[in-house]
Formats: structure tokens, sequence, C-alpha cells
């Protein structure tokens, strides 16, 4: 207060009493806002948001397991956040690892996705909604204390996607106009969203995610029946890759999407065919893959939980079909539809077809050095880049080349003619 005095000397007791006023109010709904953020507490526990979903898992396995599992003790108390802490998860972005704010417009919604904590008619949820003047104000003040860095936004659906989605994009244009922020945003696009909202949406997000949840039509029935797997949600994701293609100069959001593992009799072989189409024809950035946790109070509260394990094996399997030129049919799979979970899907391969005509490292093509457990896309360019010089002669010069397991690849390679010691080498 001296200090508005010092500035302003002839400020009146009126002005005064009306810049106090405001302060207050400003200071009330900024306090308001995030209390109200962290009655939603980590809203997206099984939605990860940035580039290491398997150690957002862990975190989020380990939460879930205390406050979300049937199977839990104090299994009859609904999920209630206590700190501002459990809204913030350190994400791994393509701008290096941020404490990113995970959060929602509303957590009211009207649809009734089976899996879903969030929906209509769930009396265990806490509803709790928020303007878009209000959180992009919250935003700004944790951003500005150093609390955060990175925004995760999504939402419950009330009165259609069309208007929440404009909700969402309201408030990340006051977050990047008003409060000209530059980092990290991860904006969630509803389904029946419209096509000039997803445009805007990406050039004001560095990722957009529309989320498929099932593979097919039908497993989508299973889980979400208020939701059209083509209409909907695969739409939107055509319309990314269209605005992406009319615009290749203008710096646009990357697109994900996620599914619902394991709740709906999905399998691996479904879910990664769908998965290839959509890296091959969408060019998506990244499928996640949630494996399925019960939620207590909705229609699936007695399925049981789906192994960790397979989520795992999926994301091995998705990368070889995005990074290293595979396709699902390469990929072994049991009568069920699943691969085993047991075994590395890349391993598995190699142990049935590379175990016996190993791939010659100084010869080998692109293609196959990428077969070759131990040596993906950074490791296969590196030893194309140094046969150029001169022949690589054993594991160590393989790992001198950055391949940092190099006696995985041992059983499945030739160096220098032979194959190679598969001793570990000390240095
Ligand atoms: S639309 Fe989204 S928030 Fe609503 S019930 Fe379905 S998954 Fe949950």
């Amino acid at each position: 207060m001296v200090l508005i005095v010092a500035h302003f000397p002839k400020l009146t007791f009126e002005h005064l009493f009306a810049i106090i006023k405001g302060m207050s109010i400003s200071i009330q709904s900024s306090a308001d806002a995030l209390t109200k953020i962290t009655q939603m507490g980590d809203m997206t526990l099984y939605e990860p948001a940035g580039d290491q979903p398997q150690v957002e898992r862990l975190n989020r396995h380990a939460r879930s397991q205390e406050l979300w599992s049937p199977h839990a003790p104090g299994q009859a108390q609904p999920y209630q956040s206590h700190s501002l802490e459990e809204c913030i998860s350190h994400v791994s972005t393509p701008k290096g690892q941020m404490p990113v704010l995970k959060t929602m417009v509303t957590t009211a919604c009207e649809r009734n996705c089976f899996y879903c904590p969030f929906r209509a008619g769930r009396s265990q949820t806490k509803r709790v909604t928020i303007t878009p003047d209000q959180l992009a104000g919250a935003f700004d003040t944790l951003q500005r204390a150093g609390r955060v860095d990175g925004l995760f936004l999504s939402s419950g659906i009330i009165k259609g996607g069309v208007t929440t989605q404009d909700k969402l994009i309201d408030t990340v244009e006051i977050v990047r106009h008003k409060y000209q922020y530059r980092g990290y945003i991860h904006l969630k696009i509803m389904p029946g969203a419209e096509y000039d909202q997803l445009l805007r949406a990406m050039t004001l997000a560095d990722r957009v995610s529309v989320n498929l949840e099932a593979p097919t039509p039908d497993r989508l029935q299973t889980l979400a029946p208020k939701k059209d797997l083509h209409r909907e949600l695969i739409q939107i994701l055509q319309w990314a890759e269209e605005i992406r293609r009319k615009n290749p100069d203008q710096r646009l959001a990357r697109t994900v999407t996620q599914f619902v593992v394991g709740a709906a009799g999905d399998t691996d072989l479904e879910l990664l065919l769908t998965s290839e189409r959509l890296y091959q024809q969408l060019h998506l950035t990244r499928v996640y893959y949630s494996a399925f946790h019960p939620v207590i109070q909705t229609p699936l509260e007695n399925l049981p939980s789906v192994d960790p394990l397979r989520e795992f094996r999926l994301y091995q399997a998705s990368f070889l079909l995005r990074d290293y030129g595979w396709s699902a049919e390469d990929l072994s799979f049991g009568a069920d539809g699943n691969m085993p979970l047991e075994a590395d899907p890349k391993k598995s391969w190699a142990d049935q077809h590379l175990i016996h005509t190993p791939v010659d490292i100084q010869t080998a093509e692109r293609s196959q050095l990428l077969r070759v457990p131990g040596i993906g896309p950074k490791g296969a360019d590196a030893i194309l880049k140094a046969r150029r010089i001169g022949r690589i002669l054993d594991l160590s010069a393989l790992r001198k080349l950055g391949i940092r397991a190099p006696e995985q690849a041992a059983p499945y390679i030739i160096l220098n003619g032979r194959r190679p010691d598969q001793q570990r080498s000390l240095f």
C-alpha cells in the first residue's frame, strides 16, 4: 500500500479502496481457481501427457493403487485430492522434462463411458467447473511461481463437444495471448469437435490428442456407447492430417491418441493393426496404451486390472511399427490375438528369423540392421556412416558407435566375417 501511495500521491481514499478491493477480488479469484484445480486432483491419472508414458504410468499406478482401486484398502473412499502436487506431473516433453499441470475445464460430463470416473451419474465424482479466465489465471500464477511449466488440458463434455471445445480453446487463447506463455501445451480435442476448432487448437498447442479408446467400432460400443468411432473421432484425426498437408510451412501441433487396453475384449493384433494405420496414413506422433484399471461405481468396476506388462509390450511393438519400418504382420501373436507377455517382440522375431541367418553388419541394409535386437534407428545410422570409413571389427566398436548393449545384438549378427564373441566386453 505504501508503494501505491508513493507512486500515485494524488490518490483519493475512494481510489485506494477500489484498488485494494480489485486486488483482493483478483487474489480471491486466483485462490478459488487453485482450490478448484486441487479438488480435481490428477484427473488424468490414466492419461499420459508426454513422451515417456511408462514412467508416467508407474507414478499413476502407485497412486491409483492407493486411491482408485476397488481392491485397495479404504475402497469405499472416493478419490479426493489433497494437494496441488497431485495435479502436477513430471512429464517428458519435446522441450525436456517439465512439471506439467494436468487439469480439466470441468469434471462434469453428460456421457457415460463405462470405464471413466467422470461419467454421468457417478455420485462419487466431485463435479468441479472452472471458467477459462480462472483456469488461465491460475496456470499463469503457478507458472510464474515456478511450480509448473506446461499445461495438459482436458474436460468432461457438457452441452456437446463443440461448446466444450470452445471453452478449452478459450482457455489456451488466454494463456497464449494474455499471459504470453510460450511453453508446452497438450490440448484434448473433444469428440465431435469442428474442423475450424481443430485448426485453431493446432495453431495454439504443441500437441493435440483425440482418444479413440478402442481399435474397432464394436469394441468402442462396449466401452463408450455414446461415442462414434468414425464420425466423432477418426474423422478429426483425418482432418488433422489434412490441415498439416494444406499448411506445410505452419507450426502446427502434433497429433496423438490413446487406447484403453483390455476392457472390451480387444486384442493386441487389433490394437496394433489400427496403430499401424494411424502411423502410416495419418502420421500420428504417438499412440498411447493405457492398461485398463477398474474404477469403483462404474459398469466395469468388477473387471480385473490388465497386467501393466501388456501395456509395455504394446509400446515396444508400437515403436517397431512407428520407427523401425515393421508391420503388424511381422509380430508374433498367439491364437487369442495377443503377443506373449514373457517375450520382447523384437527378440522373439529375431529368435525365429535371425538366429540361423545372422545379419552381416558390414553389408546389411538399414532395414535389416533395424531387425537386430539392440540396434535402433540411431545405431543403424551410425553403423552405415562408420562403414563408409572402414570395417567394424568387434562389439566394442559397436559400443563406440553409441549402441549401448551390443551383446544383445551378438547372437544375431556377423562382425568382421564371423559371429562375434558374445562375452560381455569390460570397457
Ligand atoms: S466423454 Fe470423456 S469425460 Fe465423459 S465419460 Fe467419456 S471419457 Fe469420461
